[in-house]
């Protein structure tokens, strides 16, 4: 069971020395009832006290990663039910399946397809995290199309099989990866529990209910398997989103241990609609999904999803940035022109991607606003004319140039008097609002 923040304080050695970072010892209790902190962050508990702590501190939704010639997919470790309560932690795996009844041939063709695709999302690779095979005969087969598919890309596996000894066959050919072993029941678990224990990965659970589920992971742990994944059996959407959301719940606002592991989704299996599976997709992304697995690689699809997996997943806290400096696009010259603009890594990417796909040389100046948006930045207080001359100096840009003119973005044009006189003889220019209107603006460049 859960402590108190009361609880939490007995247990420590109330000296309020504050190493921790927090004021008092019962601050740091508080944090600690809340999931808000590490207890490793007291260098004084005792180990009494700390074994009396761990279940209480443990994450209420138990982290499981597949691994696979080091490359990771990780599950769990979340600790609020709202991403802008805090942040989520562990992006959704996204996997794609393959059936082991396809000729091995067309299996290795499309892995290599899934291994190979990479795209760049403001500063991001965004991949496919890994491949779930599934078996649909015997044994032999299974394991052949396993070796068969690490022969082609070693990504995180999920094998899937309702026989625990074509499972067997599998595991045997996946040596040297952790993958997810997708497939016990009620009347099958013991039996994955011991391939799951003599191989060291994690298992994953099927079954329709709640109570179900709980009583299933309350067995498989007290039988030694620790790492567990949740497969709620049901596949339409509105059942999905009610257990995904009662398990999440369940997990962190009781501290119920029996439902806090991650849960796997199917999307393929709720509909045959392509558009319909994404939604299905996009549902298990934004509530609760810990794997998905696709059945089909599409880039069309998979990239949306990586786009909104990315989103759910940052920090709201902490903006994705750019490095502040002096970015080179198109092989710009002494005479291309400066343009500046903010570190938020979106604002960074639409007015780089506007210059380059302008074909004009420039010279774009990135000062450091914290990781705001050039608005959102002026009105904080981040990105004004004393900002913006220290970055020109800061960056020695004026060397690179055979002119002094720096063009504003448009929604800070209030900003022009100030910098003139935070950078005398310079001219400022104003520049478009938007990011999209800059290919027209720079054809009007002239640097004399
Ligand atoms: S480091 Fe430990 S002893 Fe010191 S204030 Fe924090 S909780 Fe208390």
């Amino acid at each position: 069971m859960a402590l108190s923040g009361i609880q939490i304080y007995k247990l420590l050695p109330q000296t309020n020395c504050k190493e921790c970072g927090f004021p008092t010892c019962l601050a740091f209790a508080m944090k600690l009832a809340a999931k808000q902190a590490e207890l490793d962050k007291c260098p004084y508990v005792s180990e009494e006290a700390r074994e009396k702590l761990a279940e209480s501190s443990a994450p209420p939704v138990r982290l499981v990663t597949l691994t696979a010639d080091g490359r990771e997919a990780k599950a769990g470790n979340e600790i609020v039910l709202f991403r802008h309560e805090k942040t989520f932690y562990n992006r959704p795996g996204i996997f794609i399946r393959f059936r082991d009844d396809e000729p091995l041939d067309a299996i290795k063709g499309k892995v290599q397809e899934v291994a190979e695709y990479a795209v760049e999302y403001v500063g991001i690779a965004l991949t496919v995290d890994g491949l779930a095979i599934e078996a649909t005969g015997d044994g032999d087969t299974f394991a052949a199309t396993v070796q068969g598919v690490l022969e082609v890309a070693k990504l995180p596996l999920i094998l899937i099989a309702s026989d625990p000894a074509v499972m067997a066959k599998g595991l045997e050919a996946a040596a040297g990866t952790k993958p997810l072993l997708h497939g016990a029941t009620a009347d099958t678990w013991e039996s994955f529990v011991e391939l799951a224990k003599q191989h060291g990965v994690p298992m994953a659970i099927r079954a329709d209910t709640l109570g179900a589920l709980a009583d299933l992971s309350t067995k498989i742990k007290e039988a030694g398997v620790d790492d567990i994944v949740f497969d709620p059996g049901v596949r339409d959407l509105r059942s999905s989103l009610t257990l995904n959301t009662l398990i999440r719940r369940m997990a962190l606002k009781k501290t119920f241990r029996a439902l806090g592991f991650p849960i796997i989704s199917f999307p393929g299996e709720c509909a045959d609609d392509e558009g319909m599976v994404t939604v299905a997709a996009t549902q298990a992304i934004a509530k609760y999904g810990g794997f998905i697995v696709l059945d089909r690689f599409s880039p069309a699809t998979v990239y949306p999803l990586l786009v909104l997996r990315e989103n759910i997943y940052t920090n709201p806290q902490e903006p994705i940035q750019v490095q502040p400096g002096i970015y080179e696009i198109n092989d710009p010259q002494p005479n291309s022109p400066l343009m500046v603009t903010t570190n938020f890594s979106i604002t960074y990417f639409s007015v780089a991607n506007e210059i380059d796909g302008s074909g004009m040389p420039g010279w774009l100046l990135v000062a450091d606003a914290e990781g705001m948006s050039v608005l959102t930045a002026w009105a904080a207080g981040k990105f004004d004319a004393e900002r913006i001359a220290k970055a020109v100096k800061s960056t020695n840009v004026e060397e690179k140039l055979s002119h002094h003119k720096l063009i504003l973005p448009g929604h800070v044009s209030v900003l022009l008097g100030e910098l003139e006189e935070e950078l005398p003889g310079w001219e400022i220019m104003v520049g478009p609002r938007e990011a999209v209107d800059l290919p027209g603006y720079l054809k009007l460049w002239n640097a004399s």
